[in-house]
């Protein structure tokens, strides 16, 4: 494997890279210090001297230009080599709106520097990338501007799924799922547009949004239920919750408040969470969670096994609930591997006493199956699909143990 990182010596007067050069590596200068030259009418004209600490050659890291400028060693100089590919992963996965505003203002500035030097004003990059670039920005600006006005004009609406429980074959709880209904009709997938509302941060808005609405109406399933049958435990409602909310605590503050100051009881209230929250930042992962535990709501871990499954976060956080994944699911009647996947979750969730709830169930026979190896929960479009508010209350009134 080539090293993306390391170091270089240069002694006093060596140069260190030629305006003009082909190159794309940065230099953080370890010790040691460098002038930086350009030529102006045939003429030598330094333009700065960096001392340890400070970076050159980033420019053409980031867009592959040639050298600007001369950079030469004023004494004994030990440099960090930052080789390009280090660079790639990184630039490439940052959000569209920063690499368009970082291109610009290098490809400015280029301009300007030649215009200086009296050449002719050229961008350094590509016009065709920058081109590109530029689209990507737009349409994500477009994106995001169209999901915060369908906010803002109403256009997002919370469907509930029942959650059975499989032993008794009543509905135990209901999972909220947003549905964007556009003004012509047509439903949008949250799959297309919460990724979106992840990677602008509009989550956040929109999460609240989720909460409040699936608080409130839970109290009013809770009322109904209460009304057909008085001795049963109110249905309870599992909520999604993206991890961007949790990777801020002021964020996670201002939910825990929400279920709080909010009529619904807490014990009936529980939050969805992914695995990768857990895995990728356990830290902060842990805080929000046991935050979010003050107000006495319980935590779900979503799509269990599919991501990481890497079991050592399950004792470090305040659990309550697994779900299996739907890709286990569906598997369980073909593959002996998928069905000794299920029945093994099932076995760590009884271990660990959490309860365990089996997503995506279409069929009798898997509703079946789960049930007889253990599983206590399912939910899935054999037992009903994810309906709006109205719809789900005249269907509990058809239910076993409510009707
Ligand atoms: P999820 O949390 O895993 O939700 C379960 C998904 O499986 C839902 O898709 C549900 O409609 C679907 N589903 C349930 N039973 C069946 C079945 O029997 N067969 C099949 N094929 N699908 C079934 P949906 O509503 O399209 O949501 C997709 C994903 O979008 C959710 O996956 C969740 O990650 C995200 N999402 C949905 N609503 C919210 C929300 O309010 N907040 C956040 N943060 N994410 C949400
Ligand atoms: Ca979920
Ligand atoms: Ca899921």
């Amino acid at each position: 494997m080539t090293k993306s990182v390391y170091s270089m010596q240069f002694s006093a007067g060596e140069e260190i890279f030629r305006i003009g050069d082909r190159g794309h590596n940065a230099f953080f200068i370890e010790t040691g210090r460098v002038e930086i030259s350009i030529a102006r009418n045939g003429e030598k004209v330094v333009v700065a001297e960096l001392d340890a600490g400070e970076i050159f050659g980033e420019m053409s890291m980031i867009d592959d230009a040639p050298r600007s400028a001369t950079v030469t060693a004023l004494e004994e100089t030990v440099v960090i080599v930052i080789e390009r590919s280090r660079m790639i992963q990184p630039l490439s996965s940052i959000d569209p709106m920063m690499n368009l505003l970082l291109r610009v203002v290098l490809t400015r500035f280029r301009n300007s520097q030649n215009q200086m030097m009296g050449l002719r004003a050229k961008s350094g990059e590509d016009a065709k990338s920058l081109d590109e670039i530029r689209r990507l920005a737009f349409d994500r600006i477009n994106a995001e501007k169209t999901l915060r006005e369908a906010l803002e004009a109403g256009e997002f609406e919370m469907h509930y799924q029942p959650i059975v429980d499989l032993d008794e074959g009543h509905v135990a709880g209901f999972e909220a799922l947003i549905r964007w209904r556009k003004k012509d009709g047509g439903f949008v997938s949250p799959v297309e547009f919460i990724p979106l509302a992840e990677e602008t941060g509009l989550i956040v808005e929109l999460g609240r949004w989720i909460l409040e609405t699936g608080l409130c109406d839970q109290i009013e399933l809770a009322g109904v239920c209460r009304a057909l049958a008085p001795d049963r435990k109110a249905p309870f409602m599992s909520i999604n919750v993206s991890g961007v909310q949790l990777s801020d605590m002021d964020e996670t503050r201002v939910l825990t408040d929400m279920v709080e100051s909010s009529n619904a009881v807490p014990a009936d209230i529980k939050l969805e969470i992914t695995e990768s929250l857990m895995v990728e930042n356990a830290d902060q992962a842990a805080a929000a969670l046991a935050k979010l535990r003050e107000s006495g709501v319980s935590i779900a871990i979503d799509d269990f096994g599919t991501g990481y499954s890497s079991l050592s976060y399950l004792h470090q956080f305040p659990l309550d609930t697994l779900k299996i994944d739907r890709a286990f699911v569906i598997n369980m009647d073909t593959s002996e591997n998928a069905r000794r996947i299920v029945l093994s979750i099932i076995q760590l969730a009884l271990a660990l006493d959490l309860n365990i709830v089996a997503e995506g169930i279409e069929e009798k026979r898997q509703m079946d199956a789960l049930r007889d190896l253990g599983c206590q929960y399912g939910q899935g479009y054999y037992m009903s699909k994810p309906q709006p508010l109205t719809d789900v209350i005249a269907f509990m009134k058809t239910m076993p143990g409510w009707k």
